[in-house]
């Protein structure tokens, strides 16, 4: 922690990404980040490929997050929930020709990417060590910084219910609730929402595509560009969803598979997958999804990959014979 300081100080133009697809936490960091170099003067550009999702589109500055860049000169990237660099999406290449990488994670597979790294696997979420690191710079919290925050804990713990839920996640939240944080203003932006008629929709089809492997030890749970044109839904609507196949009686591991909208097509059947997996706890998915490239935490992981859809199907279910 404080090797990194110097580098955030001393730097004065800086980009700051997290991953595509990004979930609470790596929007929370993102901003919570871009707000702290605010508080020390510096020139930033927070940048996520994918849109923001409309129930993280409350936190303060999400509007500020742009989905392109150009080689600006910048002279830092901080590089915030990403296990691997390419998580960050299309701009890798404009991000390698930075010349320094901060790489701030807390993914067990974190492959150690750039030039200096922060990397805490026991911290509940990347907004946890960003608030270290705010701490440990002296900077003041503010309501924005303390919302962002809390967001973090709170959508990577899954409202303080998951595995990595540690104390940090509480005394954080509490301090920031005392920062003028309101735990139910949050909660009704992120989880109080209604739902568009299609992302029912698509539950039902989600819902109808679950397959058990014969030992019953795993589920899958599939997604086709077909079901989202259909019920006219998008990524975002597919939060939550893998959570339904891991609630099954004796399911050890729940994996969704989901094609990608942007995938390259090769041939007719030959495309670009996403496959998240989950598991209860008995099961390590994070060496899984690394063996397929991918990576994440011993209980949510993921990793894409350029395949059919049979052949996919067909190695998960294999999974299915070693647990
Ligand atoms: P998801 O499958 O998108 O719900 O992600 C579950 C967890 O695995 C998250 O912590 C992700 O950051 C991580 N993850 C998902 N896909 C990848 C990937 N291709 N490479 C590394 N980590 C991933
Ligand atoms: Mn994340
Ligand atoms: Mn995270």
């Amino acid at each position: 922690m404080d090797q990194i300081i110097p580098y955030l100080k001393n730097s004065d133009h800086i980009l700051v990404a997290s991953h595509t697809n990004p979930d609470g936490d790596a929007i929370g960091s993102l901003i919570a980040m871009g707000l702290c170099f605010d508080a020390l003067n510096k020139k930033t550009t927070l940048y996520n490929e994918s849109p923001i999702p409309a129930v993280y589109r409350f936190l303060p500055a999400a509007n500020r997050v742009v989905r392109n860049i150009k080689n600006q000169n910048y002279d830092l990237a901080v590089i915030l929930d990403c296990g691997d660099l390419q998580r960050i999406g299309k701009a890798v290449s404009t991000v390698r020709q930075i010349p320094i990488i901060v790489n701030i994670d807390h993914h067990v597979t974190n492959t150690g990417f750039g030039h200096i790294q922060l990397i805490d696997t026991s911290a509940c979420a990347t907004a946890e060590i960003i608030y270290r690191l705010i701490k440990q710079m002296d900077i003041p919290f503010d309501k924005a910084i303390a919302t962002s925050i809390y967001t973090g804990i709170l959508t990577d713990t899954g409202s303080f219910r998951f595995s990595n839920t540690n104390r940090a996640a509480f005394s954080i939240c509490q301090e920031m609730v005392g920062l003028g944080v309101d735990p139910y203003d949050i909660a009704q932006h992120v989880y109080g929402g209604t739902y568009s008629l299609g992302r029912i929709k698509l539950l039902n089809l989600a819902l109808d595509s679950i397959k058990i492997s014969n030992n019953g030890k795993l589920s899958i749970m599939t997604l086709s560009q077909d079901m989202f044109n259909e019920t006219h839904t998008q990524a975002e609507d597919v939060d939550g969803l893998i959570n339904y196949a891991k609630r099954i009686e004796d399911v050890k591991v729940a994996a969704l598979i989901q094609e990608n909208r942007n995938g390259k097509e090769n041939s007719k059947d030959f495309k670009r997958f996403h496959v998240s997996l989950r598991s209860d706890g008995t099961v390590d998915v994070a060496s899984i999804a690394a063996s397929f490239g991918g990576g994440g935490h011993s209980i949510a992981a993921g990793f894409s990959i350029e395949t059919t859809l049979s052949d996919i199907t067909s190695q998960i279910l294999k999974l299915a014979e070693k647990i």
